[in-house]
């Protein structure tokens, strides 16, 4: 297969470096290989780069793009508001509205706070937390990512409880205890001196994990039983999982919700739902909720088409997209298992990882057992192939991926497969 042509992503890189650090706006966009693609185009699940090479895209803008990158009502939506005026940090009917809409989707999301970002709405989450509780320990699980900064930004692999990079400061996380995510067991020395217990209730980031049985329950027995406040992560399960999100698709209800990704219809957002009574606190001004950019007209009428529109199709589209993703894994495991290559999938709902090194995993734990090197190799070989995937393996899927895309993906990852035979 002749290697595509990366000239002018190439060239801009280079270029881009010279006052743009790492050439890029987020760190793991830079670690691309090859060479970082430039796109220059989007139309539902296609991309186009600088060099004109094309891709069909499941990274999905790592996560929000459920829709994909040109959906006609977050358009609308988003035209519509432009008109009006941007009316950044005023009050506008485009937040209640939201809210309103979350109440019906979500069950735990009585009242909601919304903010710019995931990271943001931890870190809120956080506060009303501690606030409600009058203590500062929280519980976080090795290997889940609650975005970047320094308080949970540790423990970023099973294997090594250190931050995740350096120029962190350590006295953020002092009141930080980690757990090994999937162990009811270890829920047992949990006490009253904790004020959350946070996690990824399906745990994507680590390499899409489902919550063993038990588990789940097991973190909210506990946690009731300690009055700590139980707060799911659900920036990539919000509206990824089904409308209600992990806690639906499990029937285990936190005290609060971090949403995020495609709640904002591609747009920047971040949210803080949860019940009447722990949100208390920032209902009543007490505990405050700042950001100039919160509750931007344009993201929350972006979201609140984007839901609108999950809410109407909910029950086809779920079940077709997680359909889509458990025939990619088969194809992947199979061809696995034909070849000999130590190579396997597995997905949580509609979001697939692939992994080099290992024939399956059991537990988070057992990443110690994938090659990483080898995964990226992988990803590479794909992209060759004009499949876009997450450096690190991971893959969304969308609803504009048709029956051709996905054809084509399984051709293409047959093929990189063969390239992982050792000569
Ligand atoms: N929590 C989880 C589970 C995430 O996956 C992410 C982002 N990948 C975040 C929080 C942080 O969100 P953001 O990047 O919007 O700050």
């Amino acid at each position: 297969m002749p290697a595509p042509d990366y000239t002018r992503s190439r060239a801009y890189r280079a270029a881009a470096c010279a006052h743009l650090p790492f050439g890029v706006s987020s760190t793991p966009r830079g670690r691309q290989t090859p060479v970082p693609v430039v796109i220059e185009d989007a139309q539902g699940v296609h991309l186009t780069d600088l060099d004109g090479n094309r891709y069909i895209d499941f990274t999905l803008g790592y996560g929000p793009l459920l829709l994909g990158h040109t959906p006609d009502c977050v358009q609308a939506a988003v035209s519509r508001e432009m008109a009006r005026g941007l009316r950044t940090a005023t009050v506008h009917r485009g937040e209640a509205a939201l809210a309103d809409l979350l109440a019906d989707c979500v069950p735990t999301a009585e009242q909601t706070a919304f903010v710019t970002t995931g990271t943001e709405a931890v870190q809120l989450a956080l506060r009303i937390a501690r606030a409600a509780t009058g203590r500062l320990k929280i519980a976080k699980f090795r290997a889940n990512y609650h975005g970047w900064i320094d308080n949970l930004h540790i423990a970023g692999a099973p294997d090594n409880d250190g931050p995740s990079t350096i120029g962190q400061d350590p006295a953020a996380s002092a009141d930080v205890v980690l757990f090994d995510w999937g162990d009811a067991v270890q829920m047992a020395s949990l006490d009253s001196s904790f004020a959350a217990v946070i996690l990824e209730p399906a745990a994507i980031n680590p390499g899409c994990f489902a919550p063993p049985p038990g588990f789940l329950e097991a973190v909210r027995i506990a946690t009731r039983e300690h009055g700590i406040v139980l707060i799911f992560d659900e920036v990539i399960t919000g509206f990824r999982l089904g409308l209600g999100g992990a806690q639906q698709r499990y029937g285990v209800l936190p005290d609060l919700t971090v949403l995020g990704k495609v709640l904002g219809g591609g747009l920047p957002i971040g949210a803080v739902a949860g019940r009447r009574d722990i949100m208390h606190d920032v209902a009543s001004g007490r505990l405050l909720h700042r950001g100039t950019f919160n509750g931007n007209p344009l993201s929350l009428a972006a979201g609140f088409a984007a839901v609108s529109h999950l809410r109407i199709h909910a029950e086809t589209l779920y079940p077709r997209l997680d359909a889509m993703a458990a025939d990619l894994c088969a194809h992947v495991n199979t061809q696995a298992a034909r070849t000999g290559i130590p190579a396997c999938a597995q997905a949580v709902g509609s979001a697939v990882q692939l992994f080099v090194g290992t024939k399956g995993l059991t537990c988070i734990g057992d990443l110690t057992q994938v090659d990483r090197a080898a995964t990226g190799r992988l990803t590479d070989a794909l992209l060759q192939r004009g499949i876009y995937t997450l450096p690190r393996g991971l893959m969304y899927l969308g609803t504009p991926h048709d029956d051709a895309d996905m054809a084509t993906t399984r051709q293409a990852l047959s093929e990189a497969l063969e390239t992982l035979r050792t000569p």
